[in-house]
């Protein structure tokens, strides 16, 4: 999609902190961090969210969670605990509409969410 945000750092238009890439999925580095580490996932391909990729065949959804853990783990945060989100829909605060789970971890999360 030509005017997506996360496409276009997928295609390396636009500059990102790369933290690892996975075959079918990328992860870098949240420009707006919340905790110290602060990643997120993406699937190469375009969907809208998370409900778009559940909908996706061939385990593209399962390529993105095993990225989000491979991350984790990378990151020295898979022992102590992280939280893997998707805000799916503006109510929910999704505010890029290419899918993308949010890799937080590093100090203690507060539950429930805001
Ligand atoms: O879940 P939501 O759609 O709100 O998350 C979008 C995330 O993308 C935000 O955390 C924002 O900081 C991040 N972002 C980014 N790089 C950009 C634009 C947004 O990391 N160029």
């Amino acid at each position: 999609m030509t005017d997506c945000l996360f496409c276009k750092i997928v295609a390396r238009e636009l500059p990102a902190d790369i933290v690892l890439e996975a075959g079918r999925a990328l992860a870098f580095r949240d420009i707006n961090p919340q905790a110290p580490t602060h990643v997120l996932v993406v699937p190469k391909a375009h969907y809208e969210n998370a409900a778009a990729l559940a909908a996706a065949d061939d385990g593209l959804a399962d390529d993105v969670l095993k990225t989000c853990h491979a991350v984790a783990v990378k990151e020295g945060i898979a022992e102590s605990g992280y939280r893997i989100v998707f805000n799916t829909g503006p109510q929910a605060g999704q505010t890029v509409f290419h899918v993308h789970a949010h890799v937080l971890g590093g100090r203690a999360l507060n539950w429930p969410p805001g």
